[in-house]
């Protein structure tokens, strides 16, 4: 046995289900946890950084009530590992396996220098092992997903695996973290986490069981709000799973069985989008299947600033655009039609907004991210994905059929009559002037005919 290693921390900032510290602990008497402030992520998302700072804090809380402590270091990580190694005689560094293609060119020079040793990823199923019998990957998610059903699930490691008491040298040097203001509603660790996830699945009543017929409605809490921990492996998306499982089982009735499924198809489509990543390293550059009509994009800052600004004069994408400026995050449904709209509406490159979004989402995961741009523009890999037929309208009133999101997030809207809340334009004169909203001055005039099939532009 070693008498000490390094557990190298990443996006896996959890103690509990992690098969790189299990194996730490098992090859080594002390274990040292290091987080390396990677110059290359210096302009990362201001959101997402703030969350994983707190998530950084929260762990090493966790680890300071068994006795240990978190070491912070900053630079390139290959120099500052070597020189921790030199510092504290470990041997070995471990770490949970990445799929982007920078965490890899990172690894391998790493791997190159150093004895770093990965094992377990941040999905469910290894994603070099979700491929083809002739060794390609998937390109659509039906055959995916039942490549992924044919393997057993993998079991949730051991609590007992980690020690209740840390062993790590004392007093290593370390920098402070910065001083962050968590993001509002998403309180960050693996506690909260494991919290957000009880209140999803607990209970005879337990939201999961309501999630098939809720998640398309956005003036309701349809999903479980865990994509931020998942992103940062505060939770294992295998713990998430038997979770899950263990909820079906007790599932009261034949449409709380199909909920829950319907939950778990989500996180297989995460499995795919990290698989996708890992065997298309530019996913977020390039059209997978680039769309048939080889239309070039529109360049339109106006049309592109209108939507970032949730100004284009369609109430539901306003909310929606709003509510990611506000709080960092959004729903589903909401991610959906606003990309169908930049991409299939406005015709603007889905590149365009895929920045947007990963600037500013709490759980902004450029592989997740990118794989659902590429979906939802038409320009993903699954024949499925091009289907053009979009009526914002129509799914504007499915998914706020009272308009109740609009108003929370479109105070301007407020006192505008149900009937017209989703095309406020149609709204007679006299009623805009009753209401307090006059189109064109209090709230924007529809910057496209979103219905018209070749998308006549009517910028207002
Ligand atoms: P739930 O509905 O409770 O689902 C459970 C988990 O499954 C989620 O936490 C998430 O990890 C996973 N999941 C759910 N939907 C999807 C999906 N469509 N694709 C892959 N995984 C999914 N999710 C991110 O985590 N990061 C992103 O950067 C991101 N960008 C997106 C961009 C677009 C254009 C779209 C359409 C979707 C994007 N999603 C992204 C997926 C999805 O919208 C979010 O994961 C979900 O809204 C998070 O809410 P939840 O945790 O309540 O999800």
């Amino acid at each position: 046995m070693a008498r000490r290693v390094i557990w190298w921390i990443r996006r896996d900032l959890r103690l509990r289900d992690h098969p790189a510290l299990t194996l730490a602990w098992q090859a080594a008497e002390e274990v040292i946890p290091v987080f390396i402030l990677d110059p290359a992520f210096a302009r990362a998302s201001p959101r997402r950084r703030a969350f994983l700072m707190a998530g950084l804090r929260a762990l090493d809380e966790e680890l300071r009530a068994r006795g240990g402590y978190l070491v912070v270091r900053e630079g390139p990580p290959a120099e500052i590992l070597r020189g921790l190694m030199v510092e504290t005689g470990a041997t070995a560094v471990f770490a949970e396996g990445d799929v982007s293609p920078y965490a890899r060119r990172r690894d391998a020079e790493v791997a190159s220098w150093l004895p770093l040793i990965r094992i377990g990823w941040p999905t469910i199923h290894p994603p070099d092992v979700l491929v083809k019998e002739d060794g390609s990957p998937y390109r659509v998610f039906g055959a995916f997903r039942r490549r992924w059903e044919s393997h057993p699930i993998p079991a949730v490691l051991s609590e007992k695996a980690i020690p209740s008491r840390w062993r790590m040298p004392t007093e290593l040097p370390s920098l402070p973290l910065p001083a962050v203001r968590t993001p509002e509603g998403f309180p960050a660790g693996e506690q909260a986490a494991w919290e957000r996830l009880r209140v999803f699945v607990q209970g005879d009543d337990a939201p999961i069981f309501h999630y098939r017929a809720l998640r398309r409605r956005l003036d309701g809490e349809g999903g479980s709000r865990l994509s931020p921990y998942l992103r940062f492996g505060m939770l294992s998306p295998r713990q998430a799973l038997w979770a899950a499982l263990e909820a079906e089982a007790r599932a009261p009735n034949a449409e709380s069985r199909r909920s829950v499924r319907a939950w778990i198809n989500e996180l297989i489509w995460r499995d795919f989008f990290l698989t996708w990543f890992y065997a298309f390293p530019d996913l977020r550059r390039r059209s997978l299947r680039p769309p048939r009509e080889a239309r070039p994009p529109e360049k339109d800052p106006r049309a592109l600033e209108a939507w970032r600004a949730g100004r284009t004069g369609y109430p539901l994408i306003d909310a929606a655009m709003r509510q990611l400026a506000q709080e960092g995050w959004m729903p589903n449904r909401a991610r959906m039609l606003t990309a169908f709209f930049l991409s299939r509406c406005m015709d603007i490159d889905w590149r365009e907004g895929e920045r947007w979004f990963l600037e500013n989402l709490i759980d902004g995961d450029p592989a997740v991210n990118g794989g659902n741009w590429q979906w939802a523009a038409g320009a993903g890999l699954d024949p499925l994905s091009a289907l053009r037929s979009f009526d914002i309208i129509r799914q504007a009133r499915q998914a706020d059929p009272h308009g109740g999101y609009i108003r929370r997030y479109l105070p301007e809207l407020d006192r505008v009559p149900e009937a017209f809340i989703h095309a406020p334009w149609t709204m007679p004169e006299d009623l805009q002037r009753q209401v307090g909203c006059r189109i064109g001055r209090d709230y924007p005039a529809p910057c496209i005919d979103a219905r018209g099939k070749r998308k006549e532009r009517i910028h207002g």
